[in-house]
């Protein structure tokens, strides 16, 4: 009998847990005794951290997208049919088109969605860049915008865990660029007591933010937004008047976890080192979708497909178990239009953010164009 692999999710980890599968797995896949398929919600793959360029007109909006099919090692059967339930008990998934799929082993990459429509007003009244129509619409409100009071407001849980530094000093350079900063006031939001929850990157940004006049409102849990009188409101009754008002939305998993009843907000509950799902011994959860207390990044997703990718592919091939994921996260962190710097950690070292340098910005962007390699695992 053939073992099947199903993955669930065709975006950064599915398809790097998919090519991976197909190199370690190549004899297998070629004599029938495995089959590995896929299946997604899109037949495009984004790559998600390009879309930050997106309301500084810093990319082509092209460069975002490739055909999932291309991505994809060809021996990966792969279908537009989102999975609408999954049973671990009896090992079965129900898709969008009314299919009934089987596995052996599971694979659960399904990631995260932005939810602004969880905060009264938010969708109406905020900009954001998480997806393409809030970034295009961001970028048209930028190139309008004159001057004025600017929310940068951050809701958690959200991916990327770099990205709301990013995006305020990113915005800064801009608005000094347009000649509108002296008429700007820039105001970042948090919803715990310190700019970030990675403390080292805390403490890294309060000298950038006093030195670049970035002014902080923390412990702001955002209760709602008023888009006819331009205010938001923390749950802690502070009330800030906006001109301009862009906000990374707090975050839930798919719907097809919460109806699956598979964890909480959609987040399924996973061993933080074998990533397998708790209770299960064949479903592996990887990428977004995890409960694991680390950030949810791109690299994140990509060490852990790395991860899983060996231990299934030991399982099948000896029966045994190959390594654990130890936690490892890399983000390249852009600190301004031409500058960048970076942070690793992982569950036993804290990330450590070095000096920003023209070096690293451009190997950020590098990096941005050589993810399609990573994808396919070239790289
Ligand atoms: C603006 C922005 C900037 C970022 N910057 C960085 C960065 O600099 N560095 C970094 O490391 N990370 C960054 N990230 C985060 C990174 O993109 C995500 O963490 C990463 O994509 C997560 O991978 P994933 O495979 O878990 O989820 P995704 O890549 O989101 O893939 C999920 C896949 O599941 C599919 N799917 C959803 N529902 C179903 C269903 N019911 N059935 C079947 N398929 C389904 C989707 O179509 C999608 O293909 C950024 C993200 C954003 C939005």
């Amino acid at each position: 009998m053939s073992k099947q692999i199903l993955i669930i999710g065709g975006g950064l980890a599915g398809t790097i847990v998919a090519n991976g599968l197909c190199r370690q797995l190549g004899q297998e896949l070629s004599n029938g005794s495995v089959t590995l398929t896929m299946l997604s919600a899109t037949d495009k793959h984004m790559y998600q951290p390009g879309l930050l360029y997106v309301p500084f007109g810093k990319i082509r909006e092209s460069e975002l997208f490739r055909d999932q099919r291309k991505v994809l090692d060809r021996r990966v059967a792969f279908s537009v049919d989102p999975a609408t339930h999954i049973c671990v008990n009896s090992k079965r998934i129900t898709t969008q088109s009314g299919k009934t799929l089987s596995y052996d082993y599971l694979v659960i990459a399904t990631g995260s969605r932005i939810r602004p429509d969880l905060v009264p007003g938010m969708s109406d009244g905020a900009h954001w860049f998480y997806d393409l129509d809030g970034a295009r619409k961001m970028r048209d409100a930028l190139n309008v915008f004159q001057g004025g009071k600017v929310v940068v407001n951050v809701n958690a849980p959200h991916k990327c865990p770099v990205a709301p530094i990013e995006v305020t000093l990113m915005l800064r350079e801009f608005l000094a660029s347009k000649g509108v900063l002296e008429k700007s006031e820039i105001t970042y939001t948090y919803p715990i007591g310190r700019l970030h929850s990675l403390e080292p990157l805390a403490n890294w940004a309060v000298p950038e933010f006093q030195r670049l006049g970035i002014k902080a409102e923390l412990f702001f849990n955002t209760k709602q937004v008023n888009p006819a009188d331009k205010t938001i409101t923390s749950e802690e009754d502070v009330t800030l008047p906006y001109d301009l008002l862009i906000t990374i939305p707090p975050h839930t998993g798919q719907q097809v976890v919460m109806d699956s009843k598979l964890g909480d907000a959609g987040w399924v509950a996973t061993n933080k080192q074998t990533l397998l799902r708790d209770g299960s011994d064949d479903v592996f959860v990887v990428g977004d979708t995890t409960n694991i207390p680390i950030s949810k990044a791109g690299s994140t997703a990509h060490f852990e497909a790395d991860t899983s990718v060996d231990n299934l592919a030991s399982l099948i091939k000896e029966k045994r178990w190959s390594r654990v994921y130890d936690g490892k996260v890399f983000c390249f962190m852009e600190t301004g239009m031409t500058t960048g710097t970076y942070v690793w950690f992982n569950y036993n070292t804290p990330p450590n953010p070095g000096p920003p340098s023209q070096a690293i910005h451009w190997l950020k962007l590098g990096y941005n164009r050589l993810y399609w390699l990573s994808a396919r695992g070239l790289l």
